[in-house]
């Protein structure tokens, strides 16, 4: 059984797309069989009950609270109703009555957050409430994006069907799908092994996939040519698939990589979704801020073609060890890279690449940017940077020398080289590597992103596990950093533009017809939280802390969050894409690991 609110049920033409805003378009509300007063859906809806027949009785009413309904209009007061599941009258509702009232005076009444970009995937099996996302306010996301997704769509979705508290939809992932046919290698595919791949993304978005990611930065797909991918992508986006990309490059040929992820949408006649965009602040010095990326996407988008962005509000990124190693090392595999790296020939190799792409390229005097978030084999470097690894490992094998306990930057104390921190990367990704957070951007250029109204906001994290390593805290603090610091403290954008970058423009970007709005007819994913106090507590410290200021948070018409609460309900489940074929497949029975 499906939560009854497919992508696909809601792709038909709608006499309500020709005449309300190009924003609606995307928007149109679904037109369910079992609740006649959304096939009445009329422009009007917006303000006033449903007309006909409306019930005695609501299952949820949401009272006095100031509605921001998602569109960026100006908030106003009044009520929400909710009713199998459904929002089924917005507006000034008088007497009605309700199983549940809740009280929002002096609080917001918004839509539930969609985050386009995370990587939940399967951890979704094993920590199913995904608290960190929900008490951030986020009730749908995306998840198989960076190139890394569950091979078995359909498994998948089958298997999340009201066995978690969000709604997900799910990319098939490119370097997923070149695992499958060739492994961890580079080289172009055979005509063999691509007529392979294609069959893997054909099943997968008949299954229900909702597009194509790729992380070029990863392997193997950084090996793929753009002719690859396009002809890879020509799949997904005949069943009317998105292209989501983790660009080739996010530092000095970041312009290359934007025109590579301009051309796959061009080619393939497909929207395309630019992954958590960023720069670093060397970059923008370089090239003239962030002005000059996002004018390379405006101009496409002037030209006529659909591309949209989306960003976690943080000047430090996160990803793995393996991307600190020269490509060339990585190039035939995993395997065959700790061969070459347990000789000494190929450790001088490596490490003289790394001298060119660090020192020379970028002009790095340590590592003090790169901090562990969480390693396997080292759990106590987790909130150590190399820098201070190096130095740590240097002073004990002189004899236990006074330990450093925070470095940013090199200290006097105990000296270490570039090459005394290549080889400590070398060593830990020996050893099982490590998760890292990159400390490489400025404020400047997060603010810039966040004010471009093509930016959506979304968390590029995974479920979390509470307390578990020294992970990102955008997995815990995304949304709420948004409406609190940026939105309440620094004015930087109202109130209404952040809660549109969290729901309808992600909505609409990814066709999930009837999300994102606060209307009659739309699914009743609602959140409630008080305006003037909503902040993220996570920090790079500390991050193991959630969000505050949500009071409720309603999953379809459920509430999974209630007086700050988890309630254990889980009415989450699947959105299926654009291609899927209306058969609900085997579930899943099994937990399948995904990596980018
Ligand atoms: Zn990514």
């Amino acid at each position: 059984m499906t939560n009854g609110f497919d992508v696909a049920r809601a792709t038909r033409p709608c006499w309500y797309a020709s005449i309300v805003s190009f924003l609606l378009v995307a928007s149109c509300a679904p037109q369910p069989t079992a609740r006649p007063q959304a096939t009445s859906l009329a422009a009007d809806a917006l303000l006033t009950p449903v007309p006909t027949a409306p019930p005695a009785k609501y299952d949820i009413l949401l009272r006095n609270g100031k509605v921001i309904d998602g569109s960026g209009n100006p908030w106003f007061y009044g009520d929400v109703a909710i009713l199998d599941g459904r929002i089924v009258a917005v507006g000034s509702l008088g007497n009605a009555k309700a199983d549940r009232v809740i009280d929002a005076t002096g609080l917001a009444i918004a839509p539930g957050f969609i985050d386009v970009h995370t990587h939940a995937d399967a951890d979704l099996y094993r920590i199913p409430l995904a608290e960190n996302f929900i008490r951030d306010g986020v009730t749908t996301i995306v998840t198989g994006n960076c190139g890394g997704s569950v091979l078995d769509v359909g498994a998948y979705l089958a298997r999340l069907d009201h066995r978690t508290t969000l709604n997900v939809a799910t990319l098939i992932g490119h370097n997923t799908t070149l695992r499958e046919v060739k492994g961890d290698k580079a080289g172009e595919l055979t005509p063999e092994q691509m007529a392979e791949a294609k069959e893997i993304v054909r099943k997968a978005m008949t299954d229900g996939a909702i597009g194509f990611s790729t992380g070029l930065i990863y392997i193997p797909g950084q090996w793929s040519s753009t002719e690859e991918i396009i002809e890879l992508h020509k799949i997904a986006a005949g069943y009317g698939g998105i292209y989501a990309s983790h660009m080739r490059n996010e530092g000095g040929e970041i312009l290359k990589a934007i025109d590579e992820a301009l051309r796959i949408g061009r080619e393939t006649n497909s929207r395309v979704e630019i992954s958590h965009f960023k720069l670093p602040s060397d970059i923008a010095q370089r090239i003239g801020g962030a002005d000059t990326t996002l004018g390379r996407v405006i101009a496409a988008r002037n030209a006529g073609q659909e591309v949209w962005l989306d960003q976690y509000p943080y000047t430090a990124s996160s990803t793995s060890l393996t991307t600190l190693l020269p490509d060339s090392i990585l190039a035939d595999g995993g395997d065959n890279a700790k061969k070459i790296l347990s000789t000494p020939e190929g450790v001088a190799r490596a490490i003289k690449e790394m001298r060119e792409q660090y020192e020379v390229k970028r002009g790095r005097k340590h590592f003090g940017y790169a901090v562990i978030a969480g390693s396997r084999a080292f759990p106590t470097y987790a909130g150590k940077s190399i820098l201070e690894v190096a130095q740590i490992r240097k002073a004990s094998a002189n004899g236990g020398a006074e330990l450093l306990t925070s470095a940013t930057q090199p200290s006097s104390a105990t000296d270490v080289t570039m090459e005394d921190q290549y080889r400590t990367i070398i060593d830990i990704y020996l050893k099982g590597g490590a998760q890292m957070v990159f400390h490489t951007m400025a404020e400047q250029e997060v603010m810039d992103i966040m004010k471009n109204p093509l930016v959506s906001i979304a968390s590029d994290s995974g479920v979390r596990q509470f307390g578990s390593g020294v992970p990102h805290p955008r997995g815990y603090g995304t949304n709420a950093r948004v409406l609190g610091p940026y939105v309440r403290e620094q004015k930087l954008i109202t109130l209404e533009d952040a809660i549109r970058k969290m729901t309808s423009m992600p909505a609409t970007a990814f066709r999930m017809n009837g999300r994102g709005l606060l209307r009659a007819g739309y699914a009743a994913d609602v959140v409630v939280f008080d305006p003037k106090t909503v902040t993220d507590k996570a920090t790079f410290d500390k991050p193991h802390q959630y969000s505050e200021g949500f009071t409720q948070v309603i999953v379809n018409g459920d509430i999974v969050l209630d007086g700050g609460k988890m309630t254990g309900d889980m009415p989450g489940g699947p959105i299926y894409g654009p291609g899927w074929d209306g058969v609900v497949k085997k579930r899943a029975t099994t937990e399948p690991t995904t990596r980018p």
